[in-house]
C-alpha cells in the first residue's frame, strides 16, 4: 500500500530514470560490457537490484564519498552496508594494511597481530575468547555449529525478519498455521526448516517463552536491536528475558553485533550490559577488508575445545583456509585499535541525530506518515507512522517502488542510501554538510510527490 499519490510517483521516477540515463553514460558503458560476463553485469547479482537502469561503477573511494567513473561526487551514507562503517580505508588501516602485504597476505600460521586484534574485541564485547573468519556469515555459521555440539540440541532460535548473512537456518519463517516455513527469496533451501529452526518476533516474550519449552533450542541468535528490516529497537526486558530463558533452557545465548557496533565501540553488548555467551562482528572491523570474528566466553570456550578431537579439526564443517590470515588481522589491529576507537563515536552519533532531524522535519512539514528511527550512528526512516516494534510490521510497511524512487532521487543528487531499506550509517568522516545535502534533497524528492 503506498502512502503517496501513485501518479505523481511514477512521474517523478520517470523523471529521475531520465536523468539518471542523461549522466551517467560511462557506467552505461561498462554495464553493456558486463553483461556479456555476468548475470545481469554484477558480480554479485543481489547489485542489480539497486534503483537505476543500471548500476553505478565507482572509480575512487575516500573517507565518507565516492567518485564513480561518470565523475559525480557522492556522499557515501551506505558505507558498503557497514563494510566501511569507518570510512573508505582510513589511513591508520591504509599504511597497516600495505605494511603486511610486504610481508605476506597468508601462510595458515598465526602473526603477532591475531593475539592483539582477540584483545581488542575481548576490552570491548566482554567475551574473552576469540576465533576469525573472512566474513559475518561465516562467524554465525561456526557459532550455530558450535552450540550444536555443545549442547546436543537440534534448533536454532532466530527472529522473525531477521538477516545474519547467508545462513541457511536463518531464512526462516512462520505461515499463518503457526509453521516454521522458509522464507520468500530462499534460494534452494537446503532442509526443511522447521527441522533445523524456531522463529519468533523481535520483542515477543510470550513467544519466546513458549517456544524454549520445547528443550530443542541449542542457541539464541539474535541482533540486540534489528537493523534489516528497518530499526526496530528492543522493549525494556526483552534482552533479561532472552539472557534468562537461555541459562535456564541450556541454550547459547549469541549476540550478531555485525550492524550494531553503529551503537556504540562495544556495540549494544557494551553499551546496554547485555551478557551473551557469543559475540559475532564482521564488515567493518577489517576497515573494508574481508574480516569476521566470533568471541565466547571462556567456559562456552571450554567446552567446545574438550568436545573436539584435535584430529579433526580442520574438516568438521568450521573452517577458512584463509580465515585469520595476516592481512585481516593487521587491519583489525589498525581500525579498532587506531580509527574506530569510543573519541570517533560521539561525533558520528551526532551526524546520525542531525539525519534523523532533517528526515523529521520533512517528515512533519509534509504530514508524511512515516517515522524515523535512530540507533547510535545509524538511522533510518520507514512508511510508517510509529515506530515497528518487530520485523512484520517492518516489512508490512514496505513500498517497494516508493522506496527506488527515494533512493534514485537522492542517487540523482549525489547521496547513496543503504540499498534495500531507508538506512543512513555515519562514519568518522562524515561531516555535517555530507548530512545536510540529504536533508535539503529529502525534502525536494518528498516535495514532488504530495498535493
Ligand atoms: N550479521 C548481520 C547482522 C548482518 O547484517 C549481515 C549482513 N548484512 C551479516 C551478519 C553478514 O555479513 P556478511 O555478508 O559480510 O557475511
Amino acid at each position: 500500500m503506498t502512502t503517496v499519490n501513485a501518479k505523481k510517483l511514477h512521474a517523478a521516477m520517470q523523471r529521475e530514470i531520465a536523468r539518471f540515463e542523461a549522466e551517467r553514460p560511462r557506467s552505461k558503458e561498462l554495464f553493456e560490457r558486463a553483461q556479456k560476463r555476468m548475470p545481469d553485469g554484477v558480480p554479485m547479482l543481489w547489485m542489480a537490484k539497486w534503483p537505476g537502469p543500471w548500476p553505478v561503477y565507482v572509480e575512487h573511494a575516500e573517507g565518507a564519498h565516492f567518485r564513480c567513473v561518470d565523475g559525480i561526487d557522492h556522499v557515501d551514507l551506505c558505507l558498503g552496508d557497514t563494510g566501511a562503517m569507518v570510512g573508505h580505508v582510513p589511513s591508520a588501516t591504509k599504511a597497516a594494511l600495505i605494511e603486511q602485504l610486504s610481508h605476506g597476505a597468508t601462510t595458515m600460521l598465526p602473526t603477532e597481530d591475531a593475539e592483539i586484534a582477540a584483545s581488542l574485541l575481548a576490552e570491548r564485547f566482554g567475551v574473552p575468547m576469540w576465533q576469525f573468519t573472512l566474513t559475518a556469515t561465516d562467524a554465525n555459521r561456526h557459532m550455530i555449529r558450535y552450540a550444536r555440539q555443545v549442547t546436543g540440541k537440534p534448533k536454532v532460535l532466530v527472529i522473525d525478519y531477521c538477516y545474519h548473512g547467508s545462513v541457511d537456518e536463518t531464512f526462516a519463517t512462520v505461515d499463518d498455521s503457526g509453521n516454521v516455513v522458509a522464507r520468500r527469496g530462499n534460494i534452494g533451501a537446503p532442509v526443511p526448516l522447521d527441522e533445523t529452526t524456531v522463529v519468533v518476533p523481535f520483542n515477543d516474550i510470550p513467544a519466546l517463552e513458549k517456544d524454549f519449552a520445547s528443550g530443542e533450542i541449542a542457541c539464541a541468535l539474535v541482533e540486540p536491536a534489528m537493523t534489516n528490516i528497518g530499526i526496530v529497537l528492543p522493549d525494556p526486558g526483552w534482552h533479561e528475558t532472552l539472557r534468562e530463558l537461555c541459562t535456564t533452557h541450556g541454550a547459547v545465548l549469541i549476540i550478531d553485533e555485525t550492524h550494531t557496533i553503529c551503537a556504540g565501540p562495544g556495540g549494544m553488548t557494551q553499551r546496554d550490559g547485555l551478557q551473551p555467551d557469543a559475540v559475532v562482528i564482521g564488515k567493518t572491523i577489517g576497515g573494508g577488508i574481508p574480516a569476521g570474528a566470533y568471541g565466547m566466553t571462556a567456559e562456552l570456550q571450554k567446552k567446545v575445545r574438550d568436545s573436539i578431537e584435535l584430529e579433526d579439526i580442520d574438516v568438521g564443517g568450521v573452517g577458512g583456509t584463509l580465515a585469520g590470515n595476516a592481512l585481516s588481522l593487521a587491519g583489525i589491529r589498525a581500525t579498532l585499535g587506531q580509527v574506530l576507537t569510543a573519541e570517533v563515536y560521539p561525533a558520528m552519533i551526532q551526524r546520525a541525530t542531525e539525519w534523523t532531524e532533517g528526515v523529521q522535519k520533512v517528515i512533519d512539514e509534509f504530514g508524511m506518515p512515516w517515522q524515523v528511527t535512530q540507533l547510535g550512528a545509524r538511522s533510518e526512516y520507514s512508511f510508517m507512522p510509529n515506530a515497528p516494534r518487530n520485523g512484520k510490521e517492518a516489512a508490512d510497511a514496505d513500498d517497494f517502488p516508493l522506496q527506488q524512487y527515494l533512493h534514485l532521487h537522492a542517487l540523482n543528487r549525489g547521496i547513496l542510501l543503504t540499498p534495500f531499506h531507508n538506512m543512513a550509517l555515519m562514519s568518522p568522516a562524515t561531516t555535517a554538510e555530507d548530512v545536510e545535502r540529504h536533508s535539503v534533497a529529502f525534502a525536494e524528492a518528498v516535495s514532488e510527490l504530495v498535493g
